[in-house]
């Protein structure tokens, strides 16, 4: 466990000085861990706010705090344990089940639920599958078929696709809509051909087999920035010296092998500097350091060509009363994928009404539609599912678009994920972008910010945390990988 209070180094030791360009989720897990090392860091951030893309922003004119849902898994373990140290683990909510509505001629629509039995892992979802209305047995055995491709581990290689696999594992097609790819969508943000069954494989193995505290799903119960907060009271404990509406517009190597860094008219030095920004302004800091010739012979230029930026819009809708029972559900056979109760999962009382989150990710479609005919066509695709939510009155909404809310895990992508350390002595990179092993996720940002902190240390793995163990005869199968 990392400590929460400023380590004390030895008389004789120079602290690091370390400056976090970037307050998203990787710089602050970054600029956490080394401050909790002892080292003296600051963070500058260009925004007036932190948390990057987990942001949530007072709207001008609807008097509602927005933001996008995020979601966890049980298997997030850094972002768990960042989230605990800052001892606001009670503001996640946690569920152990899944409900997918299917919408039905003339009647309301189908539930299936996906829980844990008494059974153990990794069949302590099966009865539950079994039982499940949106799927025959056909297409239960074509999944029973594909998730035992994951039960060791998932694949080492991210160059198959997913479109592949689906094909080359003859998956039924209603398998498809009604498993594979709310799930892969849901969690990657693109079609199968841009995700690559390395990442897939891994949330298939995490959420379904695994165990079952792997596969929970745990909701930040307050809007982001809120949630976040508690996270920046504990980098400021540490005694980080955190900055906003501080952009940082170049960096470069002194003389003495420090690094200098540009924000406003001002200058810093630190012996070390950790990018923490998102790929675009990543290019952008380092192309000047390659163009100036510094350690030539290694490779000093990321190639950011590979990428490809994924949309996600959101639809956000405040009613007079309440409009269903349930928490969050996954949305099949619609454009809306997800459906986040959002007054139930804060603790609403019932009289102020109800606001929903309709989510839509892999939304390109949607960035070329005005906001008007979103919301049209979102709110005729939620009546096929809350069919009573026509008895009950709109008060307000708003949508919200996010064009580059993640990166794709493309067939191919690892070998263009750059690690932390870059050849540049001093100078270190973090991001959800950068190498993981984890998709475009808040997991995957900590990890970033956990992994460069770790090479500013010369140990790489000083501040992670310990993955959860597999449970039942999960714990057999793993050994045999
Ligand atoms: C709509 C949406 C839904 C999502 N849903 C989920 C989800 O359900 N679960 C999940 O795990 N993840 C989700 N994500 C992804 C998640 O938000 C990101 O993976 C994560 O926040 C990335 O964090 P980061 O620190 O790597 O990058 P960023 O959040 O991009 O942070 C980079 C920071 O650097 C700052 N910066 C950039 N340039 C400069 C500069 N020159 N000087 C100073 N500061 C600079 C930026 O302002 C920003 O604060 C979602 C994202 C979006 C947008």
């Amino acid at each position: 466990m990392l400590s929460t209070t400023p380590q004390r180094r030895a008389s004789d030791a120079p602290s690091t000085d370390v400056i976090v360009v970037g307050a998203g989720i990787a710089g602050l897990a970054a600029a956490v861990a080394l401050a909790s090392d002892g080292a003296i860091v600051k963070v500058l951030e260009r925004r007036p706010f932190i948390g990057g893309r987990a942001y949530s922003y007072p709207h001008p004119t609807l008097a509602e705090t927005l933001d996008s849902q995020h979601v966890v898994l049980g298997c997030c373990t850094n972002f768990l344990q960042l989230i605990e140290q800052a001892g606001t683990s009670w503001s996640i909510r946690w569920y152990n089940k899944l409900c997918f509505l299917e919408p039905t001629a003339n009647a309301d629509p189908r539930r299936s639920w996906i829980a844990p039995t008494f059974l153990p892992a990794p069949a302590h979802q099966s009865l539950s599958f079994l039982r499940a209305p949106m799927l025959d047995w056909q297409d239960k055995l074509s999944i029973a078929r594909g998730l035992a491709h994951f039960l060791r581990d998932y694949p080492a290689s991210d160059a198959e696709s997913m479109a592949t696999w689906l094909k080359r594992t003859h998956q039924t097609s209603r398998a498809i809509r009604h498993f594979w790819e709310p799930v892969v969508v849901g969690a990657l943000n693109d079609s199968f051909d841009n995700c690559s069954m390395k990442y897939a494989g891994k949330i298939f193995h995490e959420s379904f087999l695994r165990s079952p505290q792997a596969g929970r799903l745990g909701i930040p119960a307050k809007p982001l920035t809120e949630f976040f907060e508690p996270v920046v009271k504990l980098a400021r404990r540490l005694n980080v010296g955190l900055r906003t509406n501080s952009g940082v517009t170049a960096i470069a190597q002194t003389a003495n092998g420090r690094w200098s860094v540009r924000t406003g008219e001002e200058e810093l030095e630190a012996s070390s500097v950790i990018l923490a920004t998102d790929l675009r302004q990543t290019e952008r800091l380092m192309q000047p350091l390659a163009a100036s010739g510094t350690s030539l012979d290694k490779q000093t230029h990321f190639d950011f060509s590979h990428f490809t930026a994924a949309p996600i819009t959101t639809i956000h809708l405040w009613y007079d009363r309440e409009v269903t029972d349930l928490d969050h559900a996954v949305l099949l056979d619609t454009r809306i994928q997800w459906l986040f109760a959002k007054s139930r999962i804060r603790g609403w009382k019932p009289e102020r009404g109800s606001y929903l989150e309709l989510v839509i990710s892999s939304s390109w479609p949607e960035i070329h539609l005005s906001r008007q005919q979103i919301l049209a066509e979102a709110l005729r695709e939620l009546e096929l599912f809350l069919p009573r939510i026509r008895q009950a009155k709109l008060l307000k909404s708003a949508v919200l678009k996010e064009a580059r809310a993640t990166f794709s895990v493309t067939p191919g992508l690892d070998a263009h994920r750059p690690p932390q350390l870059t050849a540049y002595p001093g100078l270190y990179v973090a991001g959800d972008w950068t190498a993981t092993d984890w998709p475009s996720t808040m997991e995957g940002a900590v990890r970033s910010g956990r992994l460069a902190a770790g090479a500013v240390t010369g140990d790489r793995q000083q501040f992670l945390a310990p993955e959860l163990p597999a449970t039942g005869l999960m714990r057999l199968l793993s050994r045999l990988r």
